[in-house]
């Protein structure tokens, strides 16, 4: 099964080393055609605002909404605002595939970046992890469909919807692997496109 990092703007390197960890096989995702045989996708952290212009740049708006109908997606950080269905900031067109509204920076700056270990609740199991937050998003809403497995200072930090993960903070920095195990291990495609 191979996976694909969206290797616009930022931080992939390490979502390369956990898909290996994991036993995938993960790809870089500059162009549409990269997509072609991928069976799910990381958009990794960064900055929102240049990946935003990157994706219409290479032209990956449509084709990524279309694949995020079919495969998982996970988002990191910037990842996460991207897949965002609205961004409290104009400099940011998401592609809608999260139905969660963010805001950018919420947290502080650089300086106030911070790991903290917390607590995650999937399909009636708990796990705890270390979690780091650079700059990160905070979740402002959710839809009704949006499940939250896991929360810092009263705002989602972790959510799924249909098959997407999105995270604020970044597993890859502290090599936790249980997310993109969660989002891509028995990948069952969606067959039927919204
Ligand atoms: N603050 C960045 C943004 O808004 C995200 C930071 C990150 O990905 N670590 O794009």
């Amino acid at each position: 099964m191979s996976i694909g990092v969206l290797e616009l703007q930022g931080d992939f390197e390490k979502h390369h080393q956990i898909l290996h960890t994991l036993g995938m096989e993960s790809i870089a995702v500059r162009s549409p055609s990269d997509l072609d045989e991928l069976e799910g996708l990381v958009i990794p952290g960064g900055e929102s605002t240049t990946v935003s212009l990157l994706i219409d740049r290479n032209k990956l708006r449509e084709p990524l909404k279309a694949f995020a109908d079919i495969y998982p997606v996970l988002g990191t950080c910037a990842g996460l605002i991207l897949m965002a269905r609205k961004v409290l900031d104009t400099k940011v067109n998401p592609l809608g595939i999260l139905n969660v509204v963010v805001r950018r920076n919420a947290y502080g700056r650089q300086i106030h970046s911070t790991t903290e270990e917390l607590t995650f609740f999937e399909d009636g199991n708990s796990f705890s992890c270390p979690t780091t937050m650079i700059r990160a998003p905070r979740i402002d809403s959710t839809g009704s469909s949006t499940e939250v497995l896991g929360s810092w200072k009263g705002h989602p930090v972790a959510v799924r919807e249909d098959r997407h993960i999105g995270l604020v903070f970044h597993p890859e920095l502290d090599g936790v692997t249980h997310f993109h195990q969660l989002a891509f291990q028995g990948i069952k495609k969606n067959s039927t496109r919204k």
